[in-house]
């Protein structure tokens, strides 16, 4: 069988892409590994930038975070030295972030491209992605039943996140990879529980870093940082709530609303970005292209982003028969990608301090708490801040 683009993964990269390539009548499959039921409940991202909800809204893509989501604007820094807020809503290019579950927003995006006629195939995973250095590039699937099928088209975009296999097809050698292990790991959790504070809360303490984010209005993510390794299933719910009052200061604050912890996982902290991300008819799109640590919340607005580029890019080609923009994908991309990279590892240095009492741990820390001063204290900095951490 053939079809014109071949999608692999149904993220948010591919489902954004597939719902541009669709509108604009570019013939597209969009293939997935899971069921329908599982990506529509994998909860994961929740911040999506301004530039994000501007694509979907330009893109009728946007009814339900425009329904349910909620504007967010303030996040609250707090150390056993200070306390203090950043209403980012007033800083830098005054934009603020729309907070929506990324699950919702995966769930919105199939059923409006079913609804334009998409054709999307969930538990079928994509086992080999095949000459792309040729113009007739093919890929070989596994449906449900354990069936093989062969599809051909004129493009792949591998849309199939940090473990996907569309890039493991580029030939090495060919595209140079930056890889960072940050060696920090965080307990990603979700909790039954309103949120604490109207803010998103980033607590830096002896213990390591602690965050909060809200998600929905019974919903809320927290962070710890935990030793890399660490099982998750060793935290019961009640040394995890023990923790998290310990490291936000709960006495000095006011305690956390707590619930039952829905969901414990280990996220290591690792950057990993491809240079081009392309080759051939093969384009990477989201995670596949670029992974970018949680710290600063980009991964699924990045996504967002590459998508848009790379639908503008292949409609240029396929309808008005002008290849530059597909030439210059990776090109338009990784300046952005890059950028959004240092932000997010001058995040991870703003968040931890390394343990211990040698001279370097001692002074690295020294150097930590003068970045949180002078993001305190600078208003040049806050605007600094504001337009990196809200935008794109
Ligand atoms: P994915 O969402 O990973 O989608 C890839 C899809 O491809 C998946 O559905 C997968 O099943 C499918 N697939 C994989 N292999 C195959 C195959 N062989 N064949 C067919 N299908 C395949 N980002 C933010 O912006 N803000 C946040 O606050 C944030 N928090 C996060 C918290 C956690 C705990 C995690 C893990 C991530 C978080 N992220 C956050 C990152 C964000 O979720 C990702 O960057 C985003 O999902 C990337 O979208 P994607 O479409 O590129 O990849």
């Amino acid at each position: 069988d053939s079809t014109t683009v071949l999608i692999v993964g149904a993220g948010p990269a591919g489902l954004v892409l597939g719902n541009l390539l669709k509108a604009a009548g570019v013939d597209c499959l969009i293939l997935e590994r899971q069921s329908r039921a599982y990506v529509e409940r994998r909860a994961r991202a929740g911040f999506l930038a301004a530039n994000t909800v501007r694509i979907l809204e330009e893109n009728g893509l946007a009814a339900g975070l425009l329904r349910d989501g909620r504007q967010h604007d303030t996040c609250l820094f707090r150390s056993e030295h200070a306390e203090f807020e950043l209403k980012y809503s007033g800083l830098g290019r005054g934009e603020v972030h729309t907070v929506y579950p990324q699950q919702d927003l995966v769930r919105d995006l199939i059923a409006e491209f079913l609804d334009r006629g998409g054709e999307l195939r969930f538990e079928t995973a994509v086992a080999e992605v095949n000459d792309i250095g040729s113009d007739r590039p093919w890929i070989v699937c596994r449906n449900a039943d354990g069936e093989l099928q062969r599809w051909n088209g004129r493009y792949v975009a591998g849309c199939d996140g940090r473990h996907g296999v569309s890039r493991q097809a580029v030939p090495v050698g060919a595209v140079r990879q930056y890889r960072r292990d940050h060696g920090i790991s965080w307990l990603a959790l979700l909790a039954e529980a309103p949120q604490s504070m109207a803010a998103v809360a980033y607590a830096i303490h002896d213990e390591g870093f602690a965050g909060h984010m809200a998600r929905s209005a019974s919903v809320t993510r927290y962070y710890l940082q935990c030793a890399r390794g660490e099982d998750p299933q060793g935290w019961s719910d009640r040394r995890i709530w023990d923790e998290l009052q310990l490291r936000m200061q709960a006495d000095r604050y006011g305690p956390l609303h707590q619930g039952p912890i829905l969901e414990r996982r280990v996220v290591d902290m690792a950057s990993h970005v491809m240079d081009p991300i392309q080759y051939g008819r093969l384009f990477l799109v989201g995670d596949a292209a670029s992974l970018i640590s949680p710290s600063a919340a980009k991964g699924a607005n990045l996504a967002v982003m590459e998508a848009e580029i790379l639908a503008k890019a292949l409609i240029a080609d396929l309808r008005d028969d002008d290849e530059r923009p597909l030439a210059r994908y990776s090109e338009d991309c990784l300046p952005r990608i890059w950028r959004a990279q240092e932000f997010s590892h001058w995040m991870i240095n703003l968040l931890h301090g390394p343990a211990g009492n040698d001279d370097e741990a001692v002074f690295l820390r020294a150097l930590q708490r003068a970045r949180l001063e002078s993001l305190r204290n600078s208003r040049r900095h806050q605007d600094h801040f504001a337009e990196n951490y809200v935008g794109i």
